[in-house]
């Protein structure tokens, strides 16, 4: 088992440390915020006063933080406190250039480091049962992947250093686009007559099939699980589908790809946010998509 440094214990950083010290690593936690702090003592983690301190004598670091500058911020801070060949990883979804500053820094200070983004929200962090996409070098990696089965099931090896953040943001543009014509399915079929149940058993078995639809159908009664049964509670909140569409905008104009779908999905869940659902869950964007008829 391993000495593990965790920091930024919010909604999923907390339960992953958490499942670190179930599985029997010694974990040291820091978060800015003092409720994160007990709440991550209570779970059995060491609290440590700064970041730099968490990390001193680690064999393993893991920040998971809100956005690319507040990686860089604590890595800057962290690196020069650690023991050479320490293994660094970042769970956070960022920008693709900031990941690949993160790894650059790392190595300046003679540290092995791995981007590893999530998929599967506060449930799967709870579970265990997250999906990580991870970027590095391979003996990097190797040394990651037993850490990190302790926090989720799946663990993809998608490239070198970024290519976790790439894998994410790519992923999420799916799934954002999905949504919304998953939703526009539904509403049209509503003008036709169509009941929610007769679209869903044709195009769950059709070519319309996909994850927006057989596992998170945005419409109340064929998924039962699904979070529009439960007033469109997140889940993954439409704030947060935002700021992985922007990262997905922001890299496609860096890289020169042209994402027309990804640019007008992200055009929409910013209106749906900025009309005061930032926290309703993403799929409830089949409302904004109803209100639409008319304007
Ligand atoms: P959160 O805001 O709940 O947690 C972030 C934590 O980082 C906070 O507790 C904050 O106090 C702490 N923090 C910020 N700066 C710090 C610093 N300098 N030192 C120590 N702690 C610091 O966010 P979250 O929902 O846990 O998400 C974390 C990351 O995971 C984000 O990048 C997010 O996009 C990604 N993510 C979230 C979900 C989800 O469903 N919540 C799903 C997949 C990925």
């Amino acid at each position: 088992m391993a000495a593990v440094a965790f920091i930024g214990l919010g909604n999923m950083g907390g339960p992953m440390a958490a499942n670190l010290v179930k599985a029997g690593h010694k974990v040291t936690a820091f978060d800015l915020v003092a409720a994160s702090r007990d709440q991550a003592k209570s779970d059995g983690a060491a609290i440590a006063d700064s970041g730099a301190s968490a990390v001193k004598g680690a064999d393993v670091v893991i920040t998971m933080l809100p956005a690319g500058k507040h990686v860089l911020g604590v890595w800057n801070e962290v690196l020069p406190a650690m023991s050479k060949g320490t293994l660094i990883i970042d769970c956070s979804t960022i920008d693709v250039e900031s990941a690949k500053q993160a790894h650059a820094l790392a190595a300046k200070h003679g540290m092995a480091s791995v981007d590893a983004p999530v998929s599967g929200g506060t449930g799967g962090a709870k579970g265990a049962t997250l999906t990580f996409m991870c970027g590095g070098e391979a003996k990097a990696f190797a040394a990651a992947q037993p850490v990190l089965a302790n926090m989720g099931k799946k663990i993809v090896h998608c490239g070198g250093g970024g290519a976790g953040q790439a894998a994410k943001i790519c992923n999420n543009m799916i799934l954002g686009i999905s949504m919304i014509a998953v939703g526009e399915a539904f509403v049209l079929a509503e003008k036709l007559g169509l009941s929610h149940q007769a679209l869903f058993d044709v195009a769950s078995t059709s070519s319309g099939q996909c994850w927006s639809l057989t596992t998170y159908c945005p419409v109340p009664g064929p998924v039962p699980t699904s979070p529009a049964n439960n007033d469109y509670k997140p889940g993954f909140a439409s704030n947060l589908m935002v700021k992985d569409l922007t990262l997905a905008q922001d890299a496609a104009n860096a890289a020169g790809a042209v994402t027309p779908l990804g640019k007008h999905a992200q055009e929409l869940y910013k209106t749906f946010d900025a009309s005061g659902h930032g926290g309703v869950d993403f799929s409830g964007i089949i409302q904004h998509v109803r209100g639409l008829a008319g304007k």
